[in-house]
């Protein structure tokens, strides 16, 4: 007999992981299937991170570790912020974590009672929205379109705030659209944030190093809001450490605490020689990992030009992380090959079907007429994928 809690029955499964599992299947029945559904890069851990594990094994860092993680460690996040984003923080103020995705529910589990709002610009990183009703929070999402790059203006965010807001959750660069704010979109932000101390604005910078164009800026360099906000960043995506599970969160001293305090009586500190390793990963130039993020850029040129040509898609260029976001509304409404088509989660489905080619649609990422790709992927594998994909579309029949 089922006994699920209520908690649970307000959840849903991962989109992302329910198309990979897909995928999945496919190519054990023998289909060759491209897989374009993953967020996490395709790089091997770079050297000199894997030895420095090794040596944290062989010099018995075996045991459990504080809380919040080795104060070495700490001390090398403090300075990485302000080396990077000129952020002040104390190693108390800093909660390392299983992953990015434990620092975020760290924060959530520490402000949200029963009914808060949470306010999600959409699209969402998708396990988001589930975080907030796991914790009995109601996500207020604040659409935004392609056309202004996914961003929501400061005037859209004070419009949805109400006395139950409790916190601003959104990831700059964005996974999925690949957008990010600017300096001054921020500061715009941070002005009206500073009108309501009740909110506290988490602002998620895990895809900070992967960033093409333009200069990272952190919502707590706004002298205003630094005291509101909960910065979270981690390993995964800067240095191929998605396995490694790093994250982490810099707090004002009361959050930090409070993230203390849950993790101790859920996971204790996290794994003891990856965060060894996540030290000498910090304290290496970034130059030295730059190699990733040059191929991630060959690939986003590769991929635009191909995929500006696929009928019906309608694409933006992304100036960060590794996703496009394309437009697909076109289709909505139409059957294809006979299929009908309600909604981006259709569209990926029937790219998966017909041209064994395995995306994200966005309804989970809160934006119902876009579907995701992520491009770690070879160039040869992305090549492909979008010759399927054009010419599956050239030849269905549209109806
Ligand atoms: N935030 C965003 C926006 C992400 O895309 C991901 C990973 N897909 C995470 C957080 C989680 O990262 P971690 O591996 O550090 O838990």
């Amino acid at each position: 007999m089922e006994k699920f809690s209520e908690r649970l029955n307000r959840m849903s499964f991962s989109q992302t992981f329910v198309m990979s599992n897909k995928v999945r299947e496919m190519k054990s029945q023998g289909i060759d299937v491209i897989s374009l559904t993953l967020g996490e890069p395709d790089f091997d851990v770079p050297k000199n991170i894997k030895e420095a594990a090794f040596e944290a094994i062989n010099n018995n860092f075996s045991h459990y570790s504080p809380v919040p993680g080795f104060l070495d460690l700490r001390e090398a996040i403090c300075e990485k912020l302000n080396r990077d984003n000129n952020l002040k923080y104390l190693p108390s103020q800093i909660c390392v974590s299983n992953g990015a995705k434990q620092a975020i529910l760290n924060v959530l589990t520490s402000i949200i009672n029963d009914g808060d709002e949470v306010i999600l610009p959409a699209p969402y990183w998708v396990s988001y929205v589930e975080m907030v009703k796991m914790m009995g929070g109601i996500p207020v999402v604040v659409e935004t379109s392609i056309e202004t790059d996914f961003k929501m203006t400061a005037e859209q965010l004070e419009s949805a705030i109400t006395p139950k807001t409790k916190a601003i959750l959104y990831s700059s660069p964005c996974n999925p659209s690949g957008s990010f704010y600017t300096y001054d979109e921020l500061e715009n932000i941070a002005n009206v944030v500073a009108k309501y101390p009740q909110v506290t604005i988490i602002s998620d910078e895990i895809y900070e190093y992967i960033n093409y164009d333009g200069k990272h800026t952190s919502i707590a360099e706004f002298p205003q809001v630094y005291e509101q906000t909960a910065v979270i960043n981690g390993m995964s995506k800067a240095f191929a450490m998605t396995g490694w599970r790093i994250g982490y969160s810099a707090c004002p001293t009361w959050l930090a605490k409070a993230c203390e305090k849950i993790q101790g009586q859920m996971t204790s500190g996290a794994n003891t020689m990856a965060q060894k390793a996540s030290i000498t990963a910090l304290k290496t130039p970034y130059s030295e990992y730059q190699y990733m993020i040059k191929e991630f850029r060959k690939r986003r040129h590769l991929v635009f030009n191909l995929m500006k040509e696929i009928p019906g898609f309608v694409v933006n260029y992304p100036e960060s992380a590794f996703y496009f976001f394309p437009n697909i509304s076109y289709y909505i409404g139409k059957n294809l090959n006979g299929v009908a088509i309600k909604d981006a989660d259709d569209f990926a489905m029937f790219l998966l079907d017909f041209a064994h080619v395995g995306t994200v649609g966005g309804v989970s990422f809160g934006n119902s007429d876009c579907v995701r790709f992520s491009y770690a992927a070879s160039e040869k594998e992305l090549t492909e994928a979008m010759h399927r994909i054009k010419k599956c579309l050239e030849e269905a029949k549209v109806s």
